[in-house]
C-alpha cells in the first residue's frame, strides 16, 4: 500500500461500482440441460431427414419434429445466454467480495490501514527491509486532548480533524512507509531506515509533529492539535518473535514510549528504552495497588502540627495522607495522589481519609482545627460541598473546626466554579485556605475576588529565607498583601529555629514544619495531646484509640488528659 492510503481508497471506489444481488438461476440451467438432451435426441432423427430432403433423396421431414428441433435450438440459445450472464454475475460477486475484504482492511474514515491489517503489512515490511539491510521504525502517534476537540466541537469536526491529520501524516511520510489508524485518535506509521541514519527518523517525526500542529480549519472553526509520539526500532524485536507477534510487539513498545512522551508533558516524541517498560509495570502495580489499598484500608492519615508563631501554641493539624502498602512499603502522597487523580480514584480515597480523620480529630480538644487537602479534580464535582457536609454530619464533626486547603493551581481551572465552591463551603461554616501560595501565579485581582480565609506561603520560599534576601522580600510582600486583603497567613516548611525567628519578626503568622516534628499517625498525635492536656476524655472512651493509648500507658498520664 502506498504512503497515501487515501489514494488507495479512491482507487477502490472507482474500480468497483458496488455489488449487485445475485440470483443463481438453477431452473434455467436445468431447462438448458434438458433442451440439450432433447436436441441430441430429436436432432439425431430430424437432421439426417433434413439432409436427405435437401439432397432430394427424401421428402420433407416431419413438421412437428422440425418445430420441436427449432424450439430446442431457441431454448439452448436462451440457456447459453443465461449461462453467460450467470458467469458475469459470479465474477461480479467475486470482485465485490474481494472489495469487501479490502474494505475491511482499511480504516473507513481516513483510508489508512486499520489495526487488523497493519499487522501483516508491518511484518512484511520488516522482513523485506531486513533483506536489504534496513531497520524499520514503528511510530505510534496519539493526539493530545482530542477528547476535548470532540466534546467542544462535536464528532463531525472531530472526524474532520482525524481525516486532515491522516492526510498530513501521509503527505510527509516517504512512499515506502505504512500508515494506519489503530482506532480513535491513535495512528501508527512504519518507516524503513538505515541503522546509521536514525537521526533521519528524528527529523521526520519532528516534521510530522510540526505539520500536524498547524491550525486546522474544520466546519467553520479553527482547531489546533498536538500529538505525543513513541518510536521503536525493529532491532528491539526478539529474535524468536513469530510473524504474528511482530506487530503486537512493535506497537506495544512504541506505545510505552508514547506513554512516556505523554507523561513528559505531551507534544513530543521519545524512542523506546527498556527502562520505560519497567516504569510502566511499576506504574500499573501502583494503580492496582491504590485501588486495592483503598478497599483494604492501607491509606491512613498522618497529622502535621500547626502553630501560632507568636505564642507557640498548638492550634491544629493538617492531615497528610500516607500509603502503608503491604507490597511496596510506606509511600508518600506526592507519588500516589497524582495517580489516584488520573485513575479517577481520588474522590473515594479522599472520603476514606477524611472519614478516618474526622474520627481521629473528634477526641482532640475542640479548640484544635483540622485541615484537609482537596485535589483540583474533586473541586470539579459540583456536589463536592454537599458530599463533604454529609460526611461531617455522619461523623458528627463540627464544620467550624474544618479547614479545606485548595492549591493555587486550582485557580487556573474554571474560576467561576471555584468561587461558587468556596462560597458554598464557607456558607456551611467551613474555612478555606489557599495552599502553596506563590507557586501558581494567581493575580491580585483573582485573590481579591475569592473569599479565602487564609493564605499558606509555599515552603519553597520559607526554606530559602535564610540564604536568600529575595525570599524574605517576597514573604514580606505576601504578608503585607495578606494584611491588605485581611487574609491571615500560614508559613509552611519551617525547618530551623533561625527561620522561625526570622518569620516571627515579619508579622503575626501561623506556621508549620519539621521544626515542630514530622507528620505523625493518629496514635502519636493522641499521645502528644494527652501529654498536653488537649484530649477530650469524654469522647476518648468511645474511641478505638483508648486501647492504643492504654497500651502505651498514657491514659494514666491522667492528670494531663482533659
Ligand atoms: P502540602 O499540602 O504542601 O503539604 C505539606 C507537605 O510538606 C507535606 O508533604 C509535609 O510532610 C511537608 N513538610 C512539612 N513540613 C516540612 C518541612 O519543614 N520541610 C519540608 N521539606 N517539607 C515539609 P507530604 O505529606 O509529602 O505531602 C505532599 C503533598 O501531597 C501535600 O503538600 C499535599 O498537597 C498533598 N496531599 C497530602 N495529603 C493529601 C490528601 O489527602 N489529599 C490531597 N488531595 N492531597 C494531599
Ligand atoms: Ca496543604
Ligand atoms: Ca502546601
Amino acid at each position: 500500500m502506498s504512503a497515501k492510503p487515501q489514494t488507495f481508497r479512491e482507487a477502490l471506489g472507482k474500480k468497483f461500482s458496488g455489488p449487485d444481488p445475485l440470483e443463481r438461476d438453477f431452473v434455467t440451467l436445468g431447462i438448458a440441460i434438458a433442451a440439450l438432451i432433447l436436441f441430441v435426441g430429436i436432432g439425431g432423427t430430424v437432421m439426417p431427414q433434413m439432409v436427405r430432403a435437401w439432397q432430394g433423396l427424401a421428402g420433407q421431414p416431419d413438421v412437428v419434429l422440425t418445430n420441436a428441433l427449432l424450439l430446442n435450438i431457441a431454448v439452448i440459445l436462451l440457456g447459453w445466454n443465461r449461462y453467460k450472464s450467470l458467469k458475469t454475475e459470479l465474477e461480479r460477486t467475486r470482485l465485490s467480495e474481494e472489495m469487501a475484504r479490502k474494505l475491511a482492511d482499511i480504516d473507513a474514515l481516513t483510508g489508512c490501514y486499520n489495526r487488523r491489517s497493519i499487522a501483516p503489512a508491518l511484518a512484511a515490511l520488516i522482513e523485506s527491509a531486513g533483506s536489504q539491510g534496513l531497520l524499520v521504525a514503528t511510530v505510534l502517534i496519539d493526539l493530545d486532548n482530542f477528547k476535548q476537540v470532540n466534546d467542544l466541537n462535536g464528532h463531525n469536526i472531530g472526524d474532520e480533524v482525524l481525516k486532515i491529520t491522516a492526510d498530513r501524516l501521509g503527505d510527509v511520510l516517504p512512499a515506502d512507509s505504512l500508515l494506519a489508524r489503530l482506532g480513535g485518535d491513535e495512528f501508527a506509521c512504519a518507516i524503513p531506515y538505515c541503522e546509521r541514519k536514525s537521526q533521519e527518523i528524528d527529523h521526520l517525526v519532528s516534521l510530522l509533529i510540526e505539520k500536524v500542529a498547524l491550525p486546522i480549519a474544520a466546519g467553520g472553526v479553527e482547531v489546533e492539535i498536538t500529538m505525543s509520539v513513541g518510536i521503536v526500532s525493529s532491532d528491539w524485536l526478539h529474535a524468536e518473535a513469530s510473524r504474528t507477534d511482530i506487530s503486537t510487539e512493535m506497537i506495544h513498545k512504541a506505545d510505552i514510549a508514547m506513554y512516556h512522551a505523554k507523561k513528559q508533558g505531551k507534544n513530543r516524541y521519545f524512542w523506546f528504552e527498556p527502562a520505560m517498560e519497567y516504569e510502566l509495570r511499576f506504574r500499573n502495580e501502583l494503580e492496582s495497588g491504590i485501588r486495592k489499598g483503598i478497599i483494604s484500608g492501607e491509606f491512613i492519615p498522618y497529622y502535621e502540627q500547626q502553630i501560632d508563631l507568636d505564642t507557640g501554641a498548638l492550634v491544629g493539624f493538617e492531615m497528610l495522607a500516607r500509603w502503608r502498602s503491604k507490597e511496596l512499603g510506606m509511600i508518600g502522597p506526592d507519588i500516589f495522589i497524582p495517580i489516584a487523580e488520573e485513575i479517577g480514584a481520588i474522590a473515594e480515597l479522599s472520603v476514606h481519609l477524611m472519614a478516618q480523620a474526622f474520627e481521629d480529630a473528634k477526641i482532640w480538644d475542640s479548640s484544635l482545627s483540622l485541615a484537609i487537602n482537596i485535589s483540583p479534580v474533586q473541586l470539579r464535582d459540583p456536589w463536592f460541598s454537599q458530599k463533604l457536609i454529609k460526611l461531617l454530619v455522619q461523623h458528627n464533626f463540627p464544620p467550624s473546626r474544618l479547614e479545606v486547603e485548595i492549591t493555587e493551581s486550582c485557580l487556573h481551572e474554571n474560576i467561576g466554579m471555584v468561587r461558587t465552591m468556596i462560597t458554598s463551603l464557607r456558607n456551611q461554616g467551613i474555612r478555606v485556605s489557599l495552599d502553596d501560595f506563590g507557586t501558581g501565579y494567581s493575580s491580585l485581582a483573582q485573590l481579591r475576588s475569592l473569599p479565602f480565609d487564609r493564605i499558606k506561603i509555599d515552603r519553597s520560599f520559607v526554606r530559602e529565607l535564610k540564604q536568600d534576601g529575595t525570599s524574605s522580600k517576597l514573604i514580606d510582600a505576601i504578608i503585607s498583601m495578606g494584611d491588605g486583603l485581611q487574609m491571615p497567613i500560614t508559613a509552611e516548611g519551617i525547618e530551623t529555629p533561625e527561620i522561625l525567628e526570622l518569620l516571627k519578626q515579619m508579622g503575626s503568622l501561623k506556621g508549620q514544619g519539621y521544626h515542630y516534628g514530622q507528620p505523625e499517625p493518629a496514635e502519636k498525635v493522641a499521645q502528644r495531646l494527652a501529654s498536653m492536656g488537649l484530649l477530650d476524655l469524654s469522647k476518648l472512651e468511645a474511641s478505638d484509640l483508648a486501647w492504643d493509648l492504654a497500651d502505651n500507658g498514657l491514659q494514666e498520664a491522667g492528670g494531663s488528659v482533659r
